[in-house]
């Protein structure tokens, strides 16, 4: 008899998504023939810088041929795409790594799920909220958050709220932590954490043998001045931190599939008997067990972005979307709403007004808006009052979406 692993049972519990899904479904049935906006997507919109969708038509001639045809890759990732990324996205910044710090992944999805399987599952987690389900989900899986309460908390986990209060920044917590989820730039609250914010947590897990997963993937869209674009700008932070990052949404990646993770060299974790292990060597250990690589094709590709123009491609992607996010806030602001965010990331992050709650005030953008947002509840209780909407659409439809939000306020 094969037995189940029953911390998926407890996932079926978690049922704010499909309520979510329900409702579209439901005004889908009601209006079929509406013109549904969608501010509540993470999905991109505009296609792939078109050096990279060259490097990647080449690369497919390249597997066409004997000569050029590649098989399974190195499980690192090719050396020509980890050269690139450390010439790129650190050296710039001050940061050297070898080569063998960094991992080519197929997402950052994947890896922030599978790298909590070289972890036990008896460590305690701490995790912003409102934060992105996946952490939570995975964490689930791995039997490490104990029980779902009635108001949809785990009993295992701590929770860092970020509210109006705090600027939506994390405040660290009282006790000591294991394990924590950092997000920054965030996704739902579109917040950046700046230096000194950063600084606090790496300090904190330096302190208390806390092991940092970073989630990266929105670094692109930083324009703050005092907020660094990785943890490792940061002393100290290669002792305690691993950073998961993606080319899905600085270079509509979300469809080839690609991105990176960096696991240092001198970061480790402790043995029940008191020793310390390296995890790198683990985690290049458990991708040779349950990976075969990310593809030539998408490598290819996710190269071309560091070319300049790839790089300028790039910059005008995220200005459009950037622009999009100022755009919405500016005039949902004008209008009286709170809005957060839309500064670091294309995500906005809005007060639903009085007495609305997150959910009804998300029901009344979808049926007399016909504008589809996230309930900010679906990100965990702190996101009870906001609904977040993000800015990958075409301008012209997020000025659409703005005269209707008009309408009905
Ligand atoms: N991390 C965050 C915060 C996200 O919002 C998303 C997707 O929306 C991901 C990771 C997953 O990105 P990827 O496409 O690289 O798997």
């Amino acid at each position: 008899m094969a037995l189940l692993n029953e911390h998926f049972l407890k996932l079926s519990d978690n049922s704010l998504f499909s309520e979510i899904e329900k409702k579209v479904n439901s005004f889908k049935v009601i209006y079929p023939k509406a013109d549904l906006i969608n501010l509540g997507t993470e999905d991109v919109i505009l296609p792939l810088p078109t050096t990279a969708a060259d490097a990647m038509q080449q690369a497919i001639n390249d597997m066409g041929k004997e000569s050029t045809f590649h098989g399974y890759g190195p499980i690192r990732g090719y050396n020509f795409l980890i050269d690139a990324i450390l010439k790129n996205d650190y050296a710039p910044y001050g940061i050297q790594f070898e080569s063998n710090e960094i991992f080519i992944n197929d997402g950052a999805k994947c890896d922030i799920g599978n790298i909590s399987n070289i972890l036990r599952h008896d460590n305690t987690i701490g995790i912003t909220d409102p934060t992105h389900p996946m952490y939570i989900n995975s964490s689930t899986l791995s039997g490490r958050t104990g029980d779902m309460e009635k108001d949809g908390s785990w009993s295992n986990v701590i929770y860092i709220p970020c509210r109006e209060s705090n600027h939506f920044i994390p405040e660290l917590p009282s006790q000591r932590v294991d394990i924590v989820y950092l997000c920054s730039p965030n996704n739902p609250t579109g917040i950046a954490l700046p230096k000194n914010e950063l600084k606090k947590w790496v300090n904190y897990a330096i302190e208390n043998d806390t092991l940092l997963i970073c989630d990266s993937t929105y670094k692109a869209y930083i324009q703050s001045t005092d907020t660094p674009h990785s943890i490792y700008e940061i002393k100290g932070a290669r002792k305690v931190a691993i950073e998961i990052c993606s080319f899905s949404k600085s270079a509509g990646f979300t469809g080839i599939r690609c991105g990176y993770t960096v696991v240092p060299q001198e970061l480790t974790a402790a043995t029940l008997s008191g020793g310390r292990v390296q995890l790198n060597p683990m985690w290049e250990q458990y991708q040779k067990i349950r990976y075969n690589g990310t593809s030539y094709i998408s490598q290819k590709g996710a190269e071309a972005l560091y070319s300049p123009e790839g790089k300028e491609q790039i910059r005008k992607n995220i200005i459009y979307y950037m622009n999009n996010a100022r755009m919405i806030k500016k005039a949902l602001e004008n209008m009286g709403l709170k809005v957060y965010g839309g500064k670091d990331t294309p995500y906005l992050w809005v007060k639903a007004p009085r007495p609305l709650s997150s959910m009804k005030f998300f029901e009344k953008l979808l049926f007399d808006a016909q504008i589809l947002s996230t309930p900010g509840i679906a990100y965990g209780s702190e996101g009870e009052g906001f609904i977040r909407l993000t800015a990958f659409e075409r301008k012209e439809r997020c000025e659409e979406a703005v005269q209707r939000i008009y309408k009905y306020v």
